[in-house]
């Protein structure tokens, strides 16, 4: 039977390397949910091209990591460790992390003739041409490409260029700023022209999408049209196509021994307390100070909660090297170390928070036990920890509390409380409700929700994106 290649670009592989030895090397293929749903489509094989993590200078490394990774259909981009500090230190996750999710630019970058703004975007170009010719040497005819990320604004120019014929698409899986946030960017129409030289371009939510089209009208003057964005002609499709999670490995994760184990351990642990969770990178994006706050004033209104419910925080370290990173961390230590001072007795502490990741069972069975899941984000693409709460609970069926500003209040809004995270009183209010909301409700909001995130998985996801790339790129060719 005939299987569609998909080459998957993406500025990481889901593999972690290790060096073992000068010529040999360890390889663990991450089991996210883009890696599990892609290995169920029949009709699709996947290949990955992206950066494998490490350094490799030498050439028996960089061959003999080659040969490791491509066990795993996997092929990597070798970048030095130069170019990996300006184009993904400095002008991914310095310029593009911050402004896409509204944070601004750094104020040292604020005008292009700075040096670092210049020799940043430099690399980042040099970086996605890198990227363009590893696709260009595994490409056949046929192929689709689907470039993922902010990491790669310039790969669907490149590849086009080389070939006008290769079907390309573009996800973005962050937010897409409003075009009067974009407009700050000092390379705003060099990345938007790039990116719409794609068949397809796709984010998570019709706000994004709708700002990127504002943005190619109103920064670039183009024709903005209800299927996309017009260029001399040439229409680039512009559309929502939310990410979903492989929820079937959560569900029968909680079924393994091990989960029931630990369910029961922690249930043993919180005995008489309503749980509380919150999971995130220690980012900016997430809220976390604001979520800590909000939990700290439903604390001092509610004098009788303190001692029956915990908020557990687990804060996965993420850019442990930058300093704006550190000094999040210790403004959380801080308000933390204040709640506990404030409200813990010599058994008890309201939070426990941890900086670290956990492993997937017992993140699953943590999921599990909580009454009341927390998402501040201030600003976040879609949040897939929402997700799988949700996938986790039904049994509990527990509450979900959930920013309005993250991608997935659009999907499982109908069966949240809803809330602005800037808002500590109204975050405070919501906790109150979470915590004594009926049972009947509660039901009522899990099964539906629960559907959803049964039914809108990231295998499907995947389907219907490299099927809609097909069809746009079948009638683009029909049109002339
Ligand atoms: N996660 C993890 N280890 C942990 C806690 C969480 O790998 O200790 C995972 C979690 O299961 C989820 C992802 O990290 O799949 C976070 O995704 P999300 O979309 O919520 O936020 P992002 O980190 O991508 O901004």
């Amino acid at each position: 039977p005939f299987r569609q290649r998909l080459l998957v670009v993406a500025n990481r592989l889901p593999v972690s390397a290790v060096r073992t030895s000068e010529d040999s090397w360890s390889m663990e293929m991450s089991a996210g949910g883009l890696v599990s749903a892609l290995l169920g489509i029949k009709e699709i094989e996947a290949i990955w091209i992206g950066w494998a993590g490490v350094n490799v200078p030498d050439e028996i490394g960089q061959k003999t990591l080659t040969k490791a990774l491509a066990e795993k259909r996997c092929i990597p981009v070798i970048l030095d460790e130069e170019i990996v500090h300006q184009y993904y230190n400095g002008y991914c996750n310095n310029i593009l992390w911050p402004l896409f999710h509204y944070l601004g630019l750094p104020q040292e970058d604020r005008l292009a003739t700075t040096r670092s703004f210049q020799s940043q975007f430099a690399a980042y170009k040099k970086a996605n041409q890198m990227f363009a010719d590893v696709v260009k040497e595994y490409y056949q005819e046929g192929d689709v490409v689907w470039c993922h990320d902010y990491h790669l604004m310039f790969l669907p120019k490149f590849l086009k260029d080389y070939d006008s014929n290769m079907k390309v698409g573009w996800f973005l899986h962050t937010p897409f700023p409003s075009s009067e946030i974009h407009r700050m960017l000092p390379s705003r129409s060099e990345l938007l022209h790039s990116v719409i030289a794609a068949d397809l371009v796709a984010f998570h939510t019709y706000d994004y999408a709708r700002h990127f089209v504002s943005a190619c009208t109103r920064i670039l003057g183009l024709e903005g049209t209800p299927k996309g964005v017009e260029d001399q002609g040439r229409l680039t499709r512009v559309t929502a196509f939310p990410i979903g999670i492989d929820s079937e490995r959560f569900i029968h994760a909680l079924d393994l021994p091990e989960v029931k184990e630990n369910i029961k351990e922690f249930e043993e642990r919180f005995k008489g307390r309503k749980v509380m969770l919150g999971v995130d990178r220690l980012d900016m994006i997430k809220g976390i100070p604001q979520k800590i706050l909000a939990f700290e004033k439903f604390l001092e209104e509610n004098a009788c909660w303190r001692d029956k419910v915990v908020l557990i925080q687990i804060a996965v370290p993420t850019r442990t090297d930058v300093l704006e990173y550190q000094k999040l961390t210790s403004q959380v230590h801080e308000i933390v170390g204040r709640i506990n001072g404030r409200f813990g007795t010599l058994t008890a502490v309201p939070v426990l928070h941890l900086d670290r990741s956990l492993e997937f069972h017992k993140l699953c069975a943590l999921y599990a036990v909580t009454d009341v899941a927390l998402v501040t984000s201030l600003r976040d693409g879609m949040n897939l920890v929402s997700y799988e709460y949700v996938a986790c609970q039904n049994s509990k069926k527990g509450v979900l509390i959930l920013s309005e500003f993250a991608g997935a209040a659009q999907s499982l809004g109908a069966g949240a409380i809803l809330v602005n995270p800037w808002n500590i009183t109204e975050v405070a209010a919501a906790i109150d409700q979470a915590l004594n909301m009926p049972s009947d409700k509660r039901e009522k909001w899990h099964a539906r929700n629960f559907l959803h995130v049964k039914t809108h998985t990231a295998q499907q996801w995947a389907e219907t994106l490299v099927s809609e790339l097909n069809q746009t790129v079948a009638e683009q060719r029909r049109r002339t």
